[in-house]
């Protein structure tokens, strides 16, 4: 079956050919266009925040948005096909590398197309061993949580050696061990949780 971009790509370029009487391609048209377009998707944006905040003026529909966002895209499609870029390619291609710059796991592949030969084995990895790839960047929270019980002990440590000499009995400084045990049985426990969670969320249970 046709790709849909790839379908909107085709129809899209027929139908410029027939509305231009055979102009042949005008990006600087069609990035006005767009600009055009990208304004009435505020516009409507605008009207319907206006509702939402219950102040006074004109009104708008959800439904005229999604009009106004297709005839955005379609132009954005125009104005590819004119420099000829692949637009399913450029999506798949930033979008990636989107999620590696700020570390996400989410990732988008080229279905049908050559596939670079790592994202076949990346996909042929995951297919064997992980049903469905669990969000395991959640545990960074925890795990820098955890992590700041050296500083809950140097903060201790410094107590007791520099600011407090002489100062600090036993009893307390027992006392204060003890709580940093029970805040951080706590906090490791909070962090087993949402590993275990994430394992049963790639595990498809
Ligand atoms: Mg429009």
């Amino acid at each position: 079956m046709e790709d849909f971009l790839n379908q909107l790509r085709r129809v899209n370029a027929a139908r410029w050919e027939a509305w231009s009487e055979g102009r042949g391609e005008d990006p600087l048209f069609q990035s006005n266009e767009f600009g055009g377009e990208a304004g009435e998707v505020m516009n409507v944006v605008k009207k319907l925040e206006r509702e939402a905040r219950g102040w006074r003026g004109s009104r708008d529909t959800v439904e005229h948005l999604g009009d106004e966002i297709a005839d955005a895209i379609i132009c954005l499609d125009s104005l590819a096909r004119s420099y000829k870029i692949d637009l399913k390619e450029a999506v798949i291609r930033k979008f990636n590398a989107t999620s590696d710059k700020n570390d996400f796991p989410h990732k988008l592949t080229s279905e049908g197309g050559q596939k670079n030969p790592l994202t076949m084995v990346e996909d042929q990895f995951f297919a064997e061993q992980v049903p469905a790839r669990a969000p395991f960047y959640e545990l960074e929270q925890p795990i820098m949580g955890c992590w700041n019980v050296t500083e809950d002990i140097n903060t201790l440590f410094v107590h007791v050696i520099e600011a407090a000499v002489g100062k600090l009995d036993n009893d307390e400084i027992a006392n204060t061990l003890l709580g940093l045990k029970n805040l951080y049985d706590m906090k490791f426990q909070q962090m087993f949780n949402k590993y275990e969670e994430l394992l049963k969320k790639q595990a498809g249970r």
